[in-house]
Parts: C-alpha cells; structure tokens; sequence
C-alpha cells in the first residue's frame, strides 16, 4: 500500500491506532509533542471492550505480566465503612462479556503500545514535535511542527487529546463548560496499607458532594487512589498540576480512617478540573480525521475515556485499510460507525456523575438505601452491558 498515514499525538489513542496501522501493512509515523515517551502516574481501567481490541493487537501477554484482575467491586459508606457487593468482575466478568478487565498503570499500558509499535517501525515515533497547523491539498495533507519542519502523508490522524490543536485547526476552538467538580489523582504504594484496604478489589466510597474511588494496578504493588469533589474555586483542566496532601484531606474531612490514611500516603497528588462538552456533530474533513480524547472527551464516571480511543484505533485502522484508495469514504466510514456510541459514552458519563453526587448522601440513614436503589446488580448491567459487549474487531466495515 502506498502513502503513509501521520498520526499526531503518541498517547494511549495515538500508540493504538498506530499499532493497529501498521499490524495491517499501513505505514505510519506518529508526532508528539513530549521529548520524553512517557505517561502519568495513574491507573486506567480498561472494561472488557478495550481488552478484546488490546489483544487482537497482539498484547496480551504484556499486560499478563502488570495487569490486575481483581475478583469484584465494593461500595463502601464514607464514613461508617460500611461495605457492599457491588458486582462481580475478575472469572464472573470474563465468562459474561467474553474477555477480562484489567486495572494498569498508566504508564505501564502506555509502555506496552510504545514497544509494540517500535517493534514493527523502530523509528515509527517522532519525539518534541508540536503540531501547530494541519493542511490538505489534492492527494496529500501537511502537518506544521513548532520546529519548523513539515510531514507530508496521504492521511492524518489527529490523536491530540483534550486540548486538540488539530481539532481546533479543523473546527474552531470548542466551548468546555466547568461541572463545579474536582478530580484528585494519585498512586499510593501498597506495602504503606493495611490488609484491609490493600486488597485486589476495586472499590467506590460514596459520600455527600464527593466520591472516592480505588483499585489495585501494576501487579498490585500500588494502589491507584482518585477522588472527585464538588468545589468551584479550582478549574484548571490539566493532568499535570500538582497539589498538596494538605488541601486534599480537607476536601475529604470527617471520611473514614481507610479514605485518611490513603490519603495521606499518596506520593504525589495531582488535581484536574472536570470540563464537560456537547458530543461534536462531526469531527473529519477529507483526509484529516480524529480520535479519542480529541472528538470526544468525556467525564470519567464511566472509565471508558481510553477504552473509546482504544475502540476507535481499531476501526480506524480497518476502515482505512479497506478504503485506502478511495479517501471520501475512509474517514467517513469511520466516523460514522464511531460516533452514536462514543456520544452515547459522553451523555451517560454525565448522568452518571449525577448519580455519584446525590445531594441525599449527606443524609447517612440514605448511603444504604441509594445502594439498594440505584447501584444495585440490574441497574449494573443495564449500565453496562451495551457498553462491555461490544467488540470493535468483528464490525462490518
Ligand atoms: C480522573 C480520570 C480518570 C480516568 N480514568 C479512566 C479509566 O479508568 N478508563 C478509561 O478508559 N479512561 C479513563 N480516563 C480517560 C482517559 O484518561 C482519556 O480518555 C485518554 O487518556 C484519552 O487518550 P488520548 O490518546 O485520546 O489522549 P491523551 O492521552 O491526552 O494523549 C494525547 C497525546 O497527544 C500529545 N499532544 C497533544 N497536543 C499535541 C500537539 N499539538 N502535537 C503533538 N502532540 C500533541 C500529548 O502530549 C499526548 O501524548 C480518565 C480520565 C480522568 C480525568
């Protein structure tokens, strides 16, 4: 096949859909603007739909060895400690939805996509080169770097994330509106817990105007700690700035001693303020298009943000392998089978948030009865089922 396609941006979208490109017999090269190929320190939940694609792609024996299956979620009750069932993932999970779900680092999965791509194209990856404009003419399209040099290919992928400079090249600039609420990040290692919370389960504390969250990653030697807050005084969106123990454990005053001691052993803890956007109408013009975070940035109260770019690499790459010599309907096609379901992702994420900040949670006598009402087995799969059963790699293209 001749003509290369340019992908911009080597995050966990970019690296997956550079993997699937080239696994199909498309060269690709990928830019990113990092001198460094690295990843934040933090988990990443990847239900089963992204695993069906993961290992497709051929890794699922790297992540064998730094994954965790934990065997079940819990609720607990922010300040009595009072602990539910919630539902069943390790064994019950795979046999339902075909495939496992795994709890990574960052970092490690991000590893695992670098090594995978390198080792088809050992200089597939182009480090320290910002985008700062993208342009097509005739049969071929241009990416600009703030260096100064130029790529030329006959398609381009803009995996840019949240703050996508493709996207704004192609459509404007979008208009995030901040959900009066806070996420705190942060990895905890696991030998400073006590049994009781350092064990392979995922677990969700539910509390009045705030959520916490945990789960085991790396082989489960740490345990990845996120939390979310309803405060206005901080609306800064970036996975990079870092606040203080300090200001995190007064955010979660009066919580149970299992949420203070995670708390106060969380190495660094980095805040990140929530931005919620309209799902886009469309997000290709000829032979640019996008994916992941970049057309469709959703909250996290679905954990499905890195799944739906991992979804998209794969048709992606399948729609431009059958459409290669026919650029109209390459990207269309794409965007077509993509876009009902990652807007789907974006509205119930939103809803979702509602549910975990129900103002009755304040009231203690309601923890258990919201539990029973509205995190109960059915309402689960109701949630989840059209989202976990869904496999990117038996579509029709
Ligand atoms: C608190 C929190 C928890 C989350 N938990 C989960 C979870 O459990 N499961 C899940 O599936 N999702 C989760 N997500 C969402 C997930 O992190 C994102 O959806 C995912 O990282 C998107 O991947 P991406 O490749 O599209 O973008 P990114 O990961 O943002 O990668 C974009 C890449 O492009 C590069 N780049 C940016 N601009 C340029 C430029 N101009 N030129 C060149 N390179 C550029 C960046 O440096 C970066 O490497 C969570 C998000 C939050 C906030």
């Amino acid at each position: 096949m001749s003509g290369k396609v340019a992908v911009i941006g080597a995050g966990i979208g970019g690296l997956a859909a550079a993997l699937a490109l080239l696994r199909r017999g498309i060269d690709v090269d990928v830019y990113e603007q990092a001198r460094e190929l690295k990843e934040v320190g933090a988990g990443v939940q990847i239900s089963s739909n992204g695993t069906r694609v993961l290992d497709a792609l051929g890794l699922e024996d790297a992540l064998a060895r730094v994954q965790v299956v934990s065997s079940k979620r819990e609720i607990r009750h922010w300040r009595t400690g009072e602990t539910w069932n919630w539902f069943e993932l390790g064994e019950k999970s795979a046999q339902r939805y075909g495939t496992r779900h795994m709890m990574l680092h960052r970092g490690d999965l991000h590893g695992i996509l670098a090594d995978a791509v390198c080792s088809l194209k050992s200089d597939a990856i182009h480090l320290g080169q910002r985008c700062v404009a993208v342009a097509q003419t005739g049969g071929q399209v241009e990416a600009r770097f703030e260096t100064g040099e130029i790529a030329t290919a006959a398609f381009l992928i803009g995996a840019d994330g949240i703050h996508s400079q493709v996207r704004e090249g192609l459509f404007g600039a979008d208009r995030p509106e901040f959900t009066g609420c806070v996420a705190w990040r942060g990895l905890v290692p696991m030998e400073r817990l006590a049994p009781s919370i350092s064990r392979a389960v995922g677990t969700n504390w539910l509390g009045p105007n705030g959520h916490v969250l945990h789960y085991p990653v790396r082989r489960g030697e740490l345990m990845n700690f996120i939390s979310f807050i309803e405060r206005d005084d901080w609306q800064v969106e970036s996975w990079t700035v870092e606040g203080t123990t300090d200001e995190l454990a007064n955010d979660f005053r009066g919580w149970h001693p299992d949420v203070q001691t995670l708390i106060q052993n969380v190495d660094a803890p980095f805040k990140w303020a929530l931005m919620v956007r309209r799902p886009m109408d469309g997000w290709t013009k000829g032979r640019i298009t996008l994916l992941g975070d970049a057309c469709h940035p959703t909250l996290p109260f679905l954990g499905q943000g890195a799944v739906m770019a991992i979804e998209d690499a794969y048709v992606v790459a399948a729609c431009l392998q059958k459409y290669f010599h026919d650029p109209a309907s390459a990207f269309t096609r794409y965007e077509g089978i993509r876009r009902e379901r990652t807007a789907a992702v974006v509205r119930k994420s939103h809803e979702n948030r509602k549910q975990a900040f129900s103002p009755a949670l304040a009231d203690e006598n309601e923890v258990a009865a919201s539990v029973a009402r509205d995190w109960q087995r059915l309402r689960v799969a109701e949630r989840l089922d059209w989202l976990y059963t869904y496999d990117a790699t038996a579509l029709t293209i």
